[in-house]
């Protein structure tokens, strides 16, 4: 399903520009707009699901495909070997500002100790 007025969708549909790293058949990965890290980069699934909460009884191995992904990310990025940070934020309590599931992937340099 492609949800019109959803930013991601848009971007996945190449309706919308995004730098992208890494896309295939089942997920797109392109570079945060306001990074947080020297590498920021959000991995997300092509179908739309609002949120882990969404997609998990739909399509159970997705979470495992977008972690897959996220692996991938951070080899061409650079940063599989200096470490990085997977991150996914469900509903309003975590600041899910952008309602289509998505991973940040960041690293590039020494992240924060706190994770809240
Ligand atoms: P979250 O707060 O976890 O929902 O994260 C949403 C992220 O999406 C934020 O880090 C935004 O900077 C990012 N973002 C929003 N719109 C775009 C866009 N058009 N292209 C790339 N990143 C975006
Ligand atoms: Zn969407």
């Amino acid at each position: 399903m492609v949800v019109s007025d959803c930013i991601f969708c848009r971007i996945v549909a190449g309706d919308a520009h995004a730098d992208i790293i890494y896309s295939d058949e089942q997920v797109t990965a392109f570079r945060d707009i306001h990074p947080q890290a020297k590498v920021h980069i959000l991995v997300i699934p092509n179908q739309h699901f609002v949120s882990l909460n969404d997609a998990i009884e739909d399509v159970p191995d997705l979470p495992g495909r977008l972690i897959q992904a996220a692996v991938e990310v951070a080899r061409r990025t650079g940063i599989a070997e200096s470490g990085y940070r997977v991150a996914t934020n469900t509903g309003a309590d975590a600041r899910q500002s952008v309602d289509h599931l998505h991973f940040h992937v960041l690293g590039g340099e020494r992240l924060s100790p706190r994770l809240a």
